[in-house]
Order: C-alpha cells, then sequence, then structure tokens
C-alpha cells in the first residue's frame, strides 16, 4: 500500500553525528523519521534511547555497502510511503591515524563506503524523491583540503561541475583506488588520503546530482554537501570541540531548507554558509 505521509531517512544513524540529526529531524520535520543502522541490535537501542527523550524515531536496517540491504528500504519505502522527503547521507568511516592497515586497504574500504556506497543510496532512493525533497550528503571539509593536494589538472576536472558526469567521476574514484594499490596514486595526482579522496567524491557526486535534478520533471528538489564541522564523537576519538547536536546543525538546516529554496543548492555548505570548490594554484 502506498500512502503520501512525508518520511525522512538517515543513514548510520545508531550514534554520533547521524543520531542527532535524526534526534533534530524528529523535533523538527513533518513526517516519520528513520533512524537506519548496520546492525539492527544499535539501531534499535538508538531508538529506545531517543524514545527516553520523547523522541520517536522509527528504525529500518540498512548497511549502504550492501546493496540488499539498499533495495529492502527501497521498497519498505515504496510500499509504505510511495516516495521519500528527506534523505541524509551522513553514513561514514576513517580510518584511525594509529591504524596499521596498508595504504592500499584504507583507500579500497574507505572510497568503498563513503563514496561507493552513498552514491549506491543515492542511485536506488533518487527515483523516491517527492517534489520540494531535501538531501543532505554528509562530507567532510578534509575534502578542501584534499582537493588543494591534487594536482592542478586533475583539480580543475574535479571543480567542472557543468561538465563532468558521474561515470567521470565514478571512473577517478576507481584511479585513485587501483593506484594506491600500485603506489603510483601521487603520479597521477591524488593525494596520500584516503578519507580525503573518499569526500572529495562525495561533494563532487552532491553537485553533479544538483545539476542532474535540475532537468528532472519533479520540482524543487536540493542536494547539499556539507562539513559538520569537529565533532566529538568516536571517529575523531572523542576529539572534536563539537557537541554532536552542534555537528548536525548544518545537516539538519540542509534537510530542512524551505521550499523554493535557490540557495544553497548543489554546494558544499559548512557552519550553514556557502564554502569554496575551486582550483588551488600550488
Ligand atoms: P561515527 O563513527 O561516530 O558514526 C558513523 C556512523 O556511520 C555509525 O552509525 C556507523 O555505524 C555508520 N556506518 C559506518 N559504516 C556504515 C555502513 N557501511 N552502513 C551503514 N552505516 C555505517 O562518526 P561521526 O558521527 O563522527 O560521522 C558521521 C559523518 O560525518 C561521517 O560521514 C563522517 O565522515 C562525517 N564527518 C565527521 C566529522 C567529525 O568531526 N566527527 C568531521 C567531518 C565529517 P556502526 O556503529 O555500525 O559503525
Amino acid at each position: 500500500m502506498s500512502g503520501s505521509k512525508r518520511v525522512a531517512v538517515v543513514t548510520g544513524s545508531n550514534k554520533g553525528i547521524g543520531y542527532a540529526i535524526v534526534r533534530g529531524l524528529c523535533k523538527q520535520f513533518q513526517g516519520d523519521v528513520y533512524l537506519t543502522a548496520r546492525n539492527e541490535g544499535l539501531g534499535l537501542k538508538a531508538v529506545e534511547d531517543l524514545k527516553k527523550e520523547g523522541c520517536l524515531a522509527k528504525f529500518h536496517q540498512l548497511d549502504i555497502t550492501k546493496p540488499d540491504t539498499i533495495n529492502k528500504l527501497k521498497k519498505f519505502l515504496q510500499d509504505n510511503y510511495g516516495g521519500l522527503d528527506i534523505l541524509v547521507n551522513n553514513a561514514g568511516i576513517a580510518y584511525k591515524q594509529s591504524s596499521t592497515a596498508s595504504f592500499s586497504e584504507q583507500a579500497e574500504v574507505t572510497v568503498q563506503t563513503n563514496f561507493n556506497g552513498t552514491l549506491d543510496v543515492c542511485e536506488a532512493l533518487f527515483p523516491l524523491l517527492r517534489p520540494n525533497a531535501r538531501v543532505a550528503n554528509v562530507s567532510s571539509m578534509v575534502s578542501q583540503f584534499a582537493l588543494k593536494k591534487c594536482k592542478v589538472d586533475l583539480q580543475k576536472t574535479l571543480v567542472d561541475i557543468s561538465r563532468i558526469t558521474m561515470d567521470d567521476l565514478k571512473t577517478l574514484m576507481k584511479q585513485f583506488v587501483d593506484s594506491a594499490k600500485k603506489g603510483t596514486n601521487k603520479d597521477i595526482g591524488w593525494p596520500d588520503n584516503a578519507y580525503g579522496a573518499s569526500k572529495i567524491g562525495v561533494t563532487v557526486m552532491s553537485m553533479i546530482q544538483q545539476r542532474e535534478l535540475l532537468k528532472d520533471t519533479r520540482q524543487d528538489i536540493v542536494v547539499n554537501a556539507c562539513c559538520p564541522g569537529y565533532v566529538d564523537t568516536d571517529m575523531t576519538s572523542h576529539k572534536g570541540h563539537k557537541t554532536i547536536d552542534q555537528g548536525a546543525d548544518t545537516p539538519l538546516y540542509l534537510a530542512m531548507l524551505p521550499p523554493n529554496t535557490t540557495s544553497p543548492k548543489g554546494n558544499f555548505v559548512s557552519d550553514r554558509k556557502i564554502g569554496k570548490w575551486e582550483v588551488t594554484q600550488a
């Protein structure tokens, strides 16, 4: 049965910034809010914790690296809501500085999760987006730092948003991973930064998505990438200075942008402000 009740989905929200985004949406959004997690037990526990605060989120399992779980969520949304109004792609990973995993492994796993996983979720769920839907892809300001470290020709390709296609971007991300395995990533213009490269992918993906959606018959769908700031979570080993609610502020702002928003739209946003995405000469 399909319905028209409004619905929001947040990926990787059993803890950290995603959890705070769900909490914020429960307070601000008129509709059902889905806390999703790859681990069902952790997800259900998070929903229980929110309930104690009076925030009534719902749960659906989702591992962004497992296409079968993405497809199950898609079917569930289609059958129960007939669409999707807010998608916050928050799930992500980062190896610790102290990790002993090889750069090759870090590049492969980080890009597979942060870039390919996020893109797979988008490719599955974007057909469900209703007019006025909002998408916030949680990237990082590390994408801006890593862009500056790319060779200028590569930077030029990555900022030429009117020209670069999603297939081009997929190829570039694959080239980064393949070259990291061979130790030749610097030769082809990429820095030794697996997380940064993966988040370049997320930022550019968001800009391409917005450009493509401008041609869509569904009106007023807005996609942005963002940085939550440096946040006190497991990912940062609790070194970040922002609370999870402060980190959730920009993603929530983007998820709740009012109808007919013209800006930010297809941008990279930090602290609610549009950030630069441009070539820096060395
Ligand atoms: P946490 O490590 O605290 O939380 C990450 C969340 O993503 C967890 O719920 C984790 O689930 C989930 N996750 C990881 N892999 C998958 C997967 N394959 N499928 C589904 N869920 C998954 O990180 P933060 O809250 O700090 O980070 C949230 C986002 O913000 C990330 O995209 C991160 O890159 C970004 N970011 C964070 C910054 C910070 O300072 N914290 C700064 C800039 C960007 P599980 O519990 O099962 O591991």
